[in-house]
């Protein structure tokens, strides 16, 4: 199945290998796994028209989450007629996406349509809401959905032949480097329920015989285990930082972004990440909300519950 598996380079803000959506070609039709935001679907449409395919093509969308940087153009495929496929507790708010857009808001501000553009509610008619351990056809294959929460609560990974599409739970890594970050956008960190969708992956990937990871950001990956592996370490090292440093800058925005900063920068420097691949990481998974996404995680799940929000 997977040669006939495909990157998709969304060239999200004009840079190459930061957003990625996959597409499958199965003897009956098409798939795609991801559709990236709004602001990149005139280049999925690019993309997908060097494989000779239109939007209309396209017989299943399938979404690990519904974070406008993995499904911000599902409504626009489902203009074209696709089925969206996503986690139940995401199909909602791909029907009516005002709350998520409200929450997106909070965290970009001005910035929401230069990065992300417009999201269209997607029909309800063309969504199907899926479960731990459903199966989606996929003409001679099928997608399995995993339910894998920790980077938000209704994440679902997909293992279709020997690939895993792990969305956001698989972490962030750029093309030619080792490094694996966590995406740690708030508002739904759970560090302890990412460790157990680390594991449940593991099993997974076990039992499927999975030989490579497909990264939302970015890209296929067949170091499986060392991946993995990596991902762990990122999780302990992110409850320490978070233990260490919120508690006492919690109350200031600027200290505690610049710390988060200064932390994942010196993670990255560590296994070997330059300046130039240190900004794309940035492009793809920017610092600052590390800092957010960490404080929320912690005021949420570690805080005294006197002071818990
Ligand atoms: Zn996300």
């Amino acid at each position: 199945m997977t040669d006939r598996l495909h990157t998709l380079d969304l060239r999200f803000q004009d840079q190459p290998g930061t957003i990625a959506a996959y597409l499958l070609r199965h003897d009956d039709g098409a798939a795609l796994v991801e559709t990236g935001p709004g602001t990149t679907f005139p280049m999925l449409q690019a993309r997908l028209a060097e494989h000779g395919l239109t939007p209309a093509d396209l017989s299943a969308v399938l979404l690990t989450h519904i974070h406008l940087d993995h499904a911000g153009a599902a409504g626009h495929l489902a203009e074209h007629g696709a089925t969206i496929y996503a986690h139940h507790a995401g199909v909602p708010h791909l029907a009516d996406p005002e709350r998520l857009l409200k929450s997106a808001t909070r965290i970009y501000g001005d910035d929401m349509d230069r990065l992300w553009g417009e999201m269209r509610p997607v029909p309800e008619d063309q969504l199907i809401a899926l479960d731990d351990k459903d199966s989606v056809p996929l003409g001679d294959h099928e997608a399995l959905a995993l339910n894998t929460p920790g980077h938000a609560s209704h994440h679902l990974s997909y293992v279709v032949g020997e690939a895993c599409f792990t969305g956001d739970v698989g972490g962030v890594r750029m093309p030619g480097e080792t490094h694996v970050e966590l995406p740690l956008a708030p508002p739904e960190i759970q560090l302890e329920a990412w460790r157990e969708s680390l594991t449940r992956l593991r099993t997974a990937i076990d039992r499927h015989d999975v030989s490579r990871l497909a990264l939302t950001h970015f890209g296929v990956y067949d170091d499986v285990d060392a991946h993995l592996d990596r991902l762990d370490t990122a999780l302990d090292a992110a409850g320490r930082w978070a233990a260490d440093t919120v508690p006492a800058l919690a109350d200031d925005d600027e200290a505690l972004r610049e710390a988060a900063t200064e932390w994942m920068r010196g993670l990255a420097t560590t296994n070997g990440v330059d300046d130039e691949a240190w900004a794309r990481y940035e492009l793809a998974n920017p610092s600052w909300m590390a800092a957010l996404g960490l404080r929320r995680y912690w005021q949420k799940h570690k805080a005294p519950p006197s002071s818990r929000m």
